[in-house]
């Protein structure tokens, strides 16, 4: 090995997932965050899971459900056009 060019090498280095399971490995890094590891993958679990962790799906319905409110308090286009309708009628005969 060249000196002075290699990371150092720990040997007891501990994973820790975000479900829980922690496991000693080796890494340059001194300690190992994860979001998934082998105990807790859907592959190796048979289980469906949602792995979230941007919270994509929660933002995904947030922006749902800010959107039907939105529509549910704006008339449409035909709630419009019978208003326009009404009052130019109105005017013509309010002209006569
Ligand atoms: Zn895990």
């Amino acid at each position: 090995m060249k000196k002075e060019i290699h990371p150092k090498y720990n040997e007891n280095v501990t994973a820790t997932c975000s479900c829980g399971n922690t496991f000693i490995t080796g890494s340059v890094l001194p300690e190992i965050k994860t979001e998934i590891c082998s105990a807790c993958h859907p592959f190796y679990t048979g289980k469906q899971k949602l792995v979230d962790s941007a919270r994509r799906v929660e933002k995904f319905k947030e922006k749902l459900a800010a959107k039907k409110e939105l529509t549910s308090v704006r008339k449409g286009k035909k709630v419009k056009r019978a208003a326009r309708a009404e009052k130019a009628e109105a005017k013509a005969k309010a002209k006569k």
